[in-house]
């Protein structure tokens, strides 16, 4: 199953002003954590952490807005705290383009005000990208100026997180901002919300601290300047490390810039197909309320936020109802930030820290301090199962991030440690379970030729559980499971010997994960052409083909019995069995891959139709079915031509085919000859050797190609 969701983030200042003593009492009640009393103490400080005050200018203008008649969609409406009412520039009757040389300005001017340390531009909250700024300049113009300034040229990633700018050291006296759009989507502009912000002064007093993350005393502190401290977070947290009492296992740690999974999916062209947007998991559980969240070595022109997720959202079925995850981003930068979390949930932190231009292994870490924050943990490969055993079992959130080398996987506390086993069914089995799902992403990584072109990512894949869709699926998160499907997809001993639809769904989701769209996923391959990584996937363990669930084997030995046992003139992508489908590219791969010789024939097989060029030929799907035959063959020595339409491939007709959107099939006998006379001509000139009378037969009945059982370390 292949899903496309939208996960709404609701911008940081969105505050619905919830009495947080009720919030705190709600929490305790739903039982989602189990509040030690050193966690309430911190939760308590941080009530008196304080909240940014907004600023609002006395007048604001701008020089491009669509005008309805009935509505004015001016710069107005970037002030009103509103997050669905939105500016846009003119579209209709009369587009006026936003480009770097007609750029939209909108003007904002202050009177009386001491200082503004951040703006921050709230993108269109709708749906819709439609006028979402990429790239702006801020101009500043304060007392000190005679005109406006540029402060900084922003380029922004198209999404609907908020965007801050932080003014280093405040804008003192701030007159004017204006915000100069270079590029929005569409050659349009639109802004939901425009805030300007100053920060509390409390945290300035931070003179006790040896570091700039707050995590060490200045020598010679003593109890009695601690004493003097006003601001309550400041003080407990002095305290605390004057006691030598304070945790920084979790609270601090050390975050690595990746490469965006966005840029990774347009190298591998599996567009929409992202990688763990979750990265920097931290192991932290944020409740509702404020916290204190120090900053260090970000470099400068580089964003990173803070993404906080409750997993569970409170609807429970088995109907995919838009149960999804709930995601709330907060805009990070170096220093103090205060994080006041909208929500009634509480989440578990994660830090999102990308680089979109391949460059992310020149991007130095950036540290983080949660002051105070309740610990949940994470686990690892490098701890011992005991130790992780008893993590899952105290861990204050429902849920526990497993973090291996290549898998980041999200599941509930109390399913890892009821159901996580090692394949003697008994002892804990977290090692052995994060050494299978990195060896499964290994070979998927294997099969569509990562490892032989260069391309392994240090980046993660995303598994996390959800409560309201009964099969698996891969959305716009990564690959997700049923809760209720955690007894089998923990178990290790069901995983590597008796559980073969589990490991198949895995193999098929993450499949999904890595479909060259179009080239290897046209209309009505959708899911089929990810079951070649899951068949794979599974006979590298060491199933047998006997031991595929019997309606696989149906439709693959139906594949060869329809098409190359009769005569037919059906095409095979008409037909409703998936595993039908599957079953000619099956065949073709292992022959090549084991009689044929050629043991990289699948590697080699992706990345050539990753490098392909082809002409659309609006909806239809038969350039990427010529594509298609044309690179195998040249891959394989052989003009396979045959094989293909043996298999149904090339059928003069044409109809319509329904898969996550609407195709075509539109093969003319003139097409056909023109295709069959490219081919010819390979073979004319050698570069293609015609296939051998019983080729054809011979691929069709190629055995599968069998692997021993691998051994998994616990
Ligand atoms: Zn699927």
């Amino acid at each position: 199953m292949n899903i496309v969701m939208l996960f709404v983030t609701l911008p940081k200042k969105e505050k619905k002003n919830m009495n947080k003593k009720v919030c705190f009492t709600i929490l305790l009640a739903l039982g989602t954590m189990m509040a030690s009393a050193q966690e309430t103490l911190w939760l308590q400080c941080n009530e008196s952490l304080p909240t940014p005050t907004r600023i609002m200018p006395v007048r604001q203008s701008d020089n491009n807005h669509q005008n309805d008649g009935a509505v004015q969609h001016s710069v107005d409406f970037t002030v009103d705290r509103n997050f669905s009412t939105n500016y846009h520039s003119a579209y209709y009757p009369g587009h006026i383009k936003v480009t770097p040389e007609t750029p939209a300005e909108l003007i904002y001017d202050f009177e009386d005000v001491e200082r503004i340390d951040d703006l921050e531009y709230v993108p269109r909250q709708d749906g819709s990208l439609n006028g979402t700024v990429s790239e702006a300049e801020i101009y500043v113009k304060t007392a000190a100026d005679s005109d406006y300034r540029l402060y900084q040229h922003c380029q922004w990633p198209l999404n609907m997180d908020t965007k801050c700018v932080h003014f280093e050291g405040g804008l003192i006296q701030p007159v004017s901002i204006k915000v100069r759009v270079l590029n929005g989507y569409g050659a349009l502009a639109s802004c939901a919300e425009m805030a300007f912000l100053k920060m509390g002064k409390e945290l300035t007093n931070t003179d006790v601290f040896a570091d700039d993350l707050c995590t060490r005393l200045k020598p010679g502190t003593t109890r009695a300047d601690i004493e003097r401290i006003q601001q309550p977070v400041i003080r407990q947290l002095a305290t605390e490390l004057l006691e030598g009492t304070y945790v920084t296992d979790y609270r601090v740690a050390s975050y690595d810039c990746y490469d965006s999974p966005q840029w990774l999916a347009e190298q591998w062209k599996t567009p929409g197909k992202c990688y763990d947007q979750l990265q920097g998991v931290t192991g932290i559980v944020v409740e509702p309320g404020k916290h204190l969240v120090m900053v260090e070595g970000l470099p400068e022109g580089m964003s990173a936020t803070l993404k906080v997720v409750a997993w569970y959202t409170g609807l429970t079925g088995r109907s995919f109802d838009g149960g999804n995850p709930e995601i709330k981003t907060y805009d990070l930068k170096n220093g103090s930030n205060i994080i006041d979390h909208d929500s009634r949930w509480a989440g578990l932190a994660y830090i999102a820290y990308f680089n979109d231009e391949g460059k992310a292994s020149k991007c130095p870490p950036i540290r983080v301090h949660f002051v105070g924050g309740t610990v949940n943990g994470y686990l690892t490969p490098d701890q011992t199962n005991e130790q992780m055993h008893q993590m899952t079992a105290a861990a204050p959130s429902r849920f526990i991030d497993v973090v291996s080398r290549k898998v980041h996987a999200v599941w509930t506390s109390a399913g890892m440690h009821e159901f996580c086993k090692a394949d003697d069914g008994k002892s804990p089995g977290y090692r052995q379970y994060m050494n299978i799902l990195d060896t499964l992403i290994t070979w998927e990584q294997r099969v569509v030729g990562f490892e032989k072109y260069g391309r392994v990512p240090k980046n993660r894949t995303l598994l996390y559980v959800n409560f309201t869709y009964g099969a698996a699926f891969q959305g716009g998160l990564g690959i997700s499971s049923h809760v209720d499907n955690e007894r089998g997809l923990l178990n290790c001993q069901g995983l590597l010997y008796n559980d073969s639809e589990s490991v198949w769904g895995l193999g098929h989701e993450w499949g999904h994960q890595h479909q060259l769209k179009p080239y290897f996923c046209w209309g009505g391959t959708n899911e089929v052409t990810n079951n070649l990584a899951a068949y794979y996937v599974l006979m590298h363990l060491g199933y047998r083909y006997e031991q595929l669930h019997w309606g696989k084997r149906e439709g693959l030995e139906k594949g060869v019995k329809h098409y190359i046992e009769s005569e037919t003139d059906d095409c095979i992508l008409e037909s409703s069995d998936l595993f039908e489908r599957l079953c000619p590219f099956v065949k073709l791969c292992n022959y090549f891959m084991n009689e044929g010789g050629k043991p990289d024939f699948l590697p080699d097989l992706y990345e050539t139709l990753r490098h392909s060029q082809v002409t659309p030929d609006s909806t239809n799907v038969i350039p990427y079915v010529f594509n298609f035959i044309r690179t195998a063959s040249t891959l394989s020595g052989y003009n396979l031509t045959p094989y293909f339409e043996r298999f149904g491939f090339l059928r003069v007709k044409a109809f319509e085919i329904d898969d996550y959107g609407k195709y075509t099939y539109h093969l003319t006998q003139e097409r056909l000859d023109a295709f069959r006379r490219d081919m010819n001509t390979l073979e004319r000139k050698k570069k293609l050797k015609p296939m051998p009378a019983d080729m054809v037969e011979r691929i069709a009945h190629t055995p599968d190609i069998e692997y021993e059982h691998p051994h998994f370390e616990n």
